[in-house]
């Protein structure tokens, strides 16, 4: 990834325009978004079931080689999510780029870098976290997954969460966000706030895309970032 002279390293840049520390919790019911419909039908029913026990190799196997949406036909790789299996924190994107999709991992280009410095910003390792998308197929020429797109795969990104069952879920950007939430309101919104999703508590931040077009919106993704640290109990690394 080649960033911006100012931004030659993303973790210390959105550090140093860190301000303060998370303000206290406000925990917000889901409820007080306007829902969206969700598009009906037997795939989106059935899938959304979770089946008690279920791991994400189990959940993976049940995708197996996916045609569930027309995603599947531009596809190199299908991207499910990489990282530890009992995560604290998720992380969650709208679906793989060229990158991702040649490679069959999630956040793995320009975006995907940064994303790695912002998780060691938080003093951890990418490793420690889970990382995943809305949709598990690229869409074509990085457009936003479409609504029934969303809907036929997003049943399963419901169910590695609820096989991980992290402390945080951490949206980066609109779609992932306006999916877990069902709202249509935009990220600006709401972006920062405490939601509870399910067991878990859901932040929704920008996009490391985002910010790679709009560098100083780093301070505002930091301040979400010490939002989670707080609540994951993690400290700043001594330099
Ligand atoms: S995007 Fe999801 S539902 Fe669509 S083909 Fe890929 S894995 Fe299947």
């Amino acid at each position: 990834m080649s960033m911006t002279s100012s931004a030659k390293s993303p973790a210390n840049s959105i550090a140093a325009t860190a301000s303060s520390m998370a303000p206290p919790l406000a925990a917000k019911s889901v409820s007080s978004l306007p829902i969206i419909s969700a598009p009906a039908g037997p795939t989106l029913f059935e899938a959304a079931e979770r089946v008690p026990g279920e791991t994400l190799d189990d959940i993976r196997a049940d995708l197996g080689e996916c045609t569930r949406c027309r995603l599947h036909k531009g596809r190199t790789k299908l991207v499910f999510g990489v990282g530890n299996p009992k995560a604290e924190l998720v992380f969650v994107g709208e679906g793989p780029g060229h990158d991702e999709d040649v490679q069959g991992e999630p956040f793995v280009g320009r975006a995907g870098k940064l994303l790695t410095q912002m998780i060691e910003a938080m003093s951890l390792r990418r490793e420690d976290v889970y990382i995943c998308n809305v949709v598990k197929c690229r869409p074509p020429e990085n457009r936003l997954p479409d609504k029934d797109e969303i809907g036929v795969c997003s049943p399963f990104l419901l169910r590695q969460l609820a096989a991980i069952q992290p402390k945080v879920i951490c949206c980066l950007g609109a779609c992932s966000a306006q999916t877990l939430l069902a709202t249509n309101q935009g990220i600006s919104r709401f972006r920062g706030e405490w939601f509870d999703f399910r067991g878990s508590k859901l932040i929704a931040t920008y996009h490391p895309a985002y910010l790679l077009r709009n560098p100083p919106a780093k301070s505002e993704v930091w301040k979400d970032l010490q939002k989670v640290m707080a609540v994951l109990g993690l400290q700043l690394k001594k330099r």
